[in-house]
């Protein structure tokens, strides 16, 4: 296990050597204090119970399910909290692994009638064996307690065997089915679990909150750098909410299509050819209800942000909404299909910190004319030609993409005047 002292020297480290702009503060809160027109500022607490003031143009509240920020920002949650209690265990045994069929995986579901559980295992950076995470789902404050109270019992029920094990950590956690109501008053905005919560069945929590920075990290630098309007601000919960809401329907409902004892059938056991046919008949049961719980590209990288403010449709039908299927398509307002540059390099690591112009093919003229348009808007430009071969893949010669991946805006030459594409990109209004 990395000691708190290591974690912080590891993230002042990377920190130093990339964000030289960034200041940790440990063991420190920070809260509203008060939002102009023109600015916030925040009270950080710390744990000496020291109280300073900080002024900032913008404040992010990425503070988790509690957040104080979404409260103070005068923000709520929609939808219905605390939907189920679940029990998380923590413990380690050299021997769990040795002794047991199951291998270390990201999960192992036990499908039995006496608990229903599931582990979780990884190697650790301790030496008294691997770290393993047992869950108990869907049970009571009460269950939970005789579990804590004397856990071996019901580890072993899990495990179909005895072992020894150090019991580490536990927490009772909840589920939830709810999303923030805004995501953005003024200039205080809220990203992650302070905007969405949800039952982690699907591992789609953190993926939501890192996309949600994503959406909402460069447009905060663009508008601070004097490239970008109060329209693109804005399209930050028009893009993010819609996805926060299909994330968390989709969550819950993987935490309703089964849990693991939920497909414990009699007989399941039985060394029988009948024990074998209902292991087969459970095993396609499984794979029926859950496969869109761990497969999930359509949902995950198959997410539209039109209709926006700040993209420009081009008259081509949405792709039906999928959580499994996902057929990588340069539709404005989607994710930008994956290709290589003529030296191998991939187009995501091409990208500009501003916009940049795709051209797939011969003719560059257009990324010429587009990029003095960008100079005279001070917005950071590249303009990055592939082979004509990706033309079908993205299906048109010319694509404007943003920093975050999204496709801005696409077709076959530039409008005219070709500064309008830029400026609706980065919600400028041009006087
Ligand atoms: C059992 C379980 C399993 C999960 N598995 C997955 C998975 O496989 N994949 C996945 O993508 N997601 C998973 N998740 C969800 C994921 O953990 C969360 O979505 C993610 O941690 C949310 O990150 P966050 O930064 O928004 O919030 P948090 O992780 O809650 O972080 C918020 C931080 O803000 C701090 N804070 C709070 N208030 C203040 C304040 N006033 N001032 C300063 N700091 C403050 C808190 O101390 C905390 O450190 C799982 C969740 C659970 C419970």
């Amino acid at each position: 296990m990395i000691s708190q002292k290591t974690l912080r020297d590891l993230v002042c480290q990377q920190t130093q050597q990339n964000f030289s702009q960034v200041d940790f503060l440990f063991d420190a809160t920070g809260a509203l204090a008060a939002q102009t027109p023109d600015g916030v500022t925040v009270a950080v607490s710390t744990k000496e119970g020291r109280r300073d003031f900080v002024a900032a143009d913008f404040l992010v509240g990425c503070d988790g399910g509690a957040s104080s920020v979404r409260k103070a920002m005068g923000a709520k949650f929609e939808g219905e909290g605390s939907t189920a209690g679940n029990l998380r265990l923590l413990f380690h045994s050299p021997q769990f692994y040795e002794m047991s069929t199951l291998r270390p995986a990201q999960q192992n579901w036990i499908v039995n009638s006496e608990v229903n559980a599931s582990f979780s295992g990884g190697r650790s950076f301790r030496d008294d064996g691997d770290i393993i995470t047992a869950t108990f789902w869907n049970i009571t404050p009460e269950k939970s307690s005789e579990i804590l109270a004397d856990p071996g019992p019901y580890l072993w029920a899990a495990a179909g065997f005895e072992f020894p094990f150090t019991f580490s950590h536990s927490d009772f956690w909840a589920t939830h089915n709810l999303v923030a109501n805004r995501y953005r008053e003024g200039r205080v905005f809220i990203a992650g679990d302070a905007a969405h919560l949800h039952p982690p069945t699907g591992g789609l929590g953190l993926n939501t909150g890192m996309m949600d920075a994503s959406n909402l990290g460069w447009k905060l630098a663009a508008y601070l750098q004097g490239w970008a309007g109060e329209e693109l601000l804005a399209s930050y919960e028009v893009e993010r909410k819609s996805i926060g809401k299909r994330v968390v329907a989709q969550a819950n409902h993987n935490y309703r299509s089964g849990l693991p004892s939920d497909f414990y059938e009699a007989g399941l056991l039985d060394e029988s050819s009948e024990g074998e046919a209902i292991r087969t008949k459970v095993g396609k049961r499984i794979f029926q209800m859950k496969n869109d719980e761990f497969n999930a590209p359509g949902l995950v990288l198959g997410y539209t942000y039109a209709p926006s403010p700040v993209i420009l449709e081009d008259g081509t039908p949405p792709e039906p909404e999928t959580v499994v299927d996902f057929a990588p398509s340069a539709r404005p307002g989607n994710r930008l299909p994956h290709s290589v540059d003529g030296d191998g390099v991939p187009v995501y690591d091409r990208l500009s910190k501003g916009l940049s112009l795709i051209i797939t093919g011969e003719d560059t003229s257009a990324g010429t004319q587009l990029a003095s348009e960008a100079r005279a808007l001070r917005i950071p430009f590249e303009v990055i030609e592939l082979p004509e071969a990706t033309r079908p893949l993205y299906g048109a010669k010319l694509l404007l993409v943003r920093p975050d991946e999204h496709v801005a805006w696409r077709g076959d030459a530039l409008p005219n005047p070709p500064s309008t594409i830029l400026t609706k990109a980065v919600g400028l209004t041009v006087l």
